[in-house]
């Protein structure tokens, strides 16, 4: 996914706020988090942990983007010459 898809998504998305125990975003229609209010600690610990793998994930999608953007922007720059 782009980051500006996931950018458009989250502008659609109806208001959310953060949940204080996993850090994740829910509704503001729900009373509880959706994401950890039916698990225990040991599995939330498992969520924060699977949550920080994709925070990763998608910042090293971030520079194979900046870097495809760099090497397009050096292209353009090269056929000037
Ligand atoms: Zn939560």
């Amino acid at each position: 996914m782009s980051v500006g898809m996931s950018l458009a998504m989250k502008a659609k998305q109806p208001k959310q706020k953060r949940c204080h125990r996993c850090d994740l975003y829910y509704p503001e229609s729900l009373d509880a988090c959706d994401h950890c209010s039916q698990l225990n600690d040991a599995q939330l610990v498992e969520l924060k942990a699977q949550h920080q793998a994709t925070l990763q994930d998608n910042s090293t999608f971030g520079k194979y983007l900046l870097f495809g953007a760099v090497v397009i922007g050096l292209l353009l720059l090269l056929s000037f010459l």
